[in-house]
Order: structure tokens, then C-alpha cells, then sequence
């Protein structure tokens, strides 16, 4: 955390580790040294800083590299960026995704039904971004309160009636809740608990928050997805953990708190849905020990899986360098679809730039104008798309790539091409 140092200070300090790369940190669910790097993605610019071509100086670049803890298995990033450099504005907004809205719909009818949530109940999120999530546990009655850092998100949520606290989810925060509107029957985190740096902290805010009969629900990209699909460009500085089952399970046993059920789900690139209560407040599912077992089997628990996903990423790397290449050596055009988090990683590990993706088309209005991290592609509204009618457009999106190919309809039909990055660079048929 930058504390009292001036932000000067703290930017020379953090460009330096960027020079040496620092030794691994402790872990941060164990506590333990000895994190071993499987994958070094090299310096790479912080994923959602979304820069305006008038910004002149090159973006700040940071080590990225993701390894394995050998005592309690977690995987993690080698290393961190102060929060404050990633969350206090933040362009990932949850309503532009109509998949997202979907899902988030759904877990919110999930939650409610399973603790027949009703109108004196609280629901809180944590890292609740525009509220799209929150507004559908009003929508079904139920009492909200939102956590988001991001000020322009707690604003965007604010105005379509959703209470927001625009700060980092910690005790103080967590009494603040508790003192304005009583325990939470039901604490969510979607997509936000990879972010947390001091899970311990975390944990003990959540249990000044949490209602004795309070479910605890965490999505959270899983590691075995990451694994299966070479989802190497989901590896980005603000996340700090990638989630397996086993670790979590350690975790949350040392805060008093127990994982009763896990789904896996397809949405984004494959995520865990992990249901938690107090010790011994709720009966625990098979799907807790069925997926534990999946994890032993997979071999979580040794070096090889990490290694073998850090060369299927570095073939991706060539392989894709090359298709491009060839494309452009061609004289055919490229423009990218979707500048999500990750193209930033999968951008700057590739080494891309505008020479090779002209553009990017996002929906975001938030995103158009900017300019991609480190690439510096500039990011265009999607009808810039079917007007220049590249001849390919590389899925940066790749998570979306059905929605994305249903709203491209009308440039496939005439005759315009997909590329997929992962699992493996391929063009589509
Ligand atoms: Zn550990």
C-alpha cells in the first residue's frame, strides 16, 4: 500500500522493481516463502489504464509473473501494484456486457432462493461496480448495499438508486455497513476477490459484516479453466490470485468460515461459484469433496501443470506472432474486437501494435478514444468496424465469442473473418 510517500516517490520505487524484478513475495494465503515463478510474462503496462492519445510518455510498465506457492499450492502473482494504481478509476463497467447482466441476474435469483432472502434481509457486494448485480436483488425485494472502490463506478451505481461505499472493503468499512444497515444475509464478490492483497483483512471485515445464517458467494475465475484453456492473458497485475478450490478451502478454515457447495460455471472464461458459511452453519454438498479430488487428480499440487501451461503460452505466442505476420505480410487488414483487461496482457506479451491491429472496436463508451496500454492501438466504436471492413478481426473478447460473432453478423456475411488468440491461435471457419 502507498501510504505517506508522495505518488513521485512511490512511481520511481515501482519503476525500479520493474527494472530488477524483486524476489517473489510471501504467500499471500499461507503466509510462507518460496513462491516458485512458472511464467513470466514480462513488464507489461497495467491492464485497464486506458490512456487518451494526447497522454504523452510511454505507459508505466511492471513485472508480471504468476507462480505456485510449493506449501499450500496457491497461484499468484510474484509480486504487486498498489491497489490505488488500479482501482480508483476503472472502465469495466458490468451493464455493457448483456451476457454479464444475464448472469449476474441469475445469480441473484440463485442467492435468493437458496437463503429465501425477503424484504427485511441485506444483500452486500463487494466490488459492485455499476450495481447491476445489487439492482437484481432489489429487483426481487431484497435490501442492498454496494463496496466499490472505483469512484465513477460508486457514482454510476448511486444514480440508479443503488447505496454504494466508494471505498476498499476492510473492518472499518465492513462496521460502516453494519452500523447504517444491520447484518448481511448475503455477502457476494464477483470477479473481485482475485483482486484482494490481504486476504486476512478481508476475511475478518467479512465476518464483522456477515449475519451468523449469512452465505458468503464468491465467483471467481478458476484455475483450472485458466489452466485447460492456456488463458494466459487473464494473468494481469490487479489479478493477484487465481483460485483453486484446495487453497480457498485452507483460507477460509483459518477465518472460521466453511465452503458448503462449488459450481463450475462457463461464464467469462470458466469460473467457480463457491458457496461459504460459518463453521458449521450449513451441510456441505459432494461437490466440495468432488472437486477437491478433481484437483489432486490434475496434479495442483506439483510443478508440471504450471509448467506445461507456460509452454502451451509460449507457443501461442509464436503462433499467433506468425499468423499475424503472414497476414500482414499479405497486405490483409486486422482490426481487434473487444479491449477487455486481457488484451493489454496478450497485446503487450505478443509484442502488438498498430502496425498490426489498426484498431480495436469496443462497445464501451468508456474505452472509445483511448488507446490500448503499452500497444497504443486506438479503441473505436464497433460501427467504425462495419464501415472500414477489415479483411480479419482478432477476438480479443474471446471469452464473448458468440455474442461478439452474433453482433458481426453482418460483416461475416460479407465476407469478413474471425481469429481467435486461445486456446489456440486459430482463424475461424
Ligand atoms: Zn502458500
Amino acid at each position: 500500500m502507498v501510504s505517506t510517500e508522495s505518488p513521485m516517490v512511490a512511481d520511481r520505487q515501482l519503476a525500479s522493481l520493474s527494472a530488477q524484478a524483486a524476489p517473489p513475495p510471501p504467500c499471500l494465503v499461507c503466509g510462507r516463502e518460496g513462491l516458485e515463478v512458472f511464467l513470466d510474462l514480462g513488464p507489461t503496462p497495467l491492464a485497464n489504464a486506458f490512456r487518451l492519445p494526447e497522454e504523452t510518455g510511454a505507459d508505466p510498465c511492471f513485472p508480471l509473473r504468476i507462480a505456485r506457492c510449493p506449501h499450500c499450492h496457491h497461484a499468484q502473482l510474484a509480486g504487486s501494484v498498489p491497489p490505488e494504481k488500479m482501482f480508483t478509476d476503472y472502465l469495466y463497467v458490468s451493464s455493457y456486457s448483456e451476457t454479464l447482466v444475464a448472469h449476474l441476474d441469475s445469480l441473484a435469483s440463485a442467492v435468493t432462493a437458496r437463503r429465501h432472502l425477503g424484504k427485511n434481509d441485506l444483500a452486500v457486494d463487494i466490488g459492485s461496480n455499476d450495481g447491476t448485480l445489487l439492482s437484481s436483488f432489489a429487483r426481487r425485494g431484497v435490501r442492498v448495499a454496494g463496496v466499490e472502490p472505483a469512484r465513477n463506478l460508486a457514482a454510476l451505481a448511486r444514480a440508479r438508486g443503488i447505496e454504494t461505499e466508494a471505498c476498499y472493503f476492510d473492518r472499518f468499512a465492513a462496521q460502516k455497513i453494519r452500523q447504517a444497515y444491520g447484518p448481511a444475509m448475503a455477502v457476494t464478490a464477483t470477479n473481485s476477490f482475485p483482486h484482494i492483497q490481504d486476504l486476512d483483512e478481508y476475511l475478518r471485515a467479512l465476518d464483522l459484516l456477515l449475519d451468523p445464517r449469512g452465505v458468503f458467494v464468491i465467483e471467481a475465475h478458476y484455475l483450472g479453466d485458466m489452466l485447460d484453456q492456456t488463458a494466459f492473458d487473464t494473468i494481469y497485475h490487479e489479478h493477484v490470485s487465481y483460485w483453486s478450490l484446495g487453497p480457498m478451502k485452507r483460507l477460509f478454515e483459518r477465518h472460521g468460515l466453511q465452503i458448503f457447495d462449488v459450481e463450475r460455471l462457463p461464464i467469462h472464461h470458466g469460473q467457480l461459484r463457491v458457496w461459504a458459511a460459518r463453521a458449521g452453519a450449513a451441510r456441505t454438498e459432494p461437490s466440495v469433496e468432488r472437486l477437491l479430488a478433481a484437483e489432486r487428480e490434475a496434479g495442483f499440487s506439483s510443478r508440471l501443470p504450471f509448467d506445461r501451461f507456460a509452454e502451451r503460452a509460449s507457443r501461442i505466442r509464436s503462433g499467433l506472432g506468425r499468423l499475424l505476420g503472414g497476414l500482414r505480410s499479405r497486405g490483409a487488414t486486422v482490426a481487434g474486437y473487444g479491449a477487455p483487461a486481457k488484451a493489454t496482457t496478450l497485446l503487450s506479451y505478443l509484442g502488438l501494435g498498430p502496425d498490426t491491429i489498426t484498431y480495436i472496436a469496443d462497445r464501451s463508451p468508456l474505452k472509445q478514444g483511448r488507446l490500448v496500454p503499452g500497444a497504443r492501438i486506438p479503441i473505436v466504436s464497433p460501427s467504425e468496424l462495419l464501415t472500414s471492413r477489415p479483411d480479419y478481426v482478432l477476438i480479443l473478447a474471446w471469452n464473448f465469442v458468440d455474442e461478439i460473432m452474433a453482433q458481426l453478423a453482418g460483416y461475416r456475411r460479407a465476407g469478413g473473418r474471425f481469429i481467435v488468440p486461445v486456446p489456440e491461435a486459430r482463424i475461424l471457419d
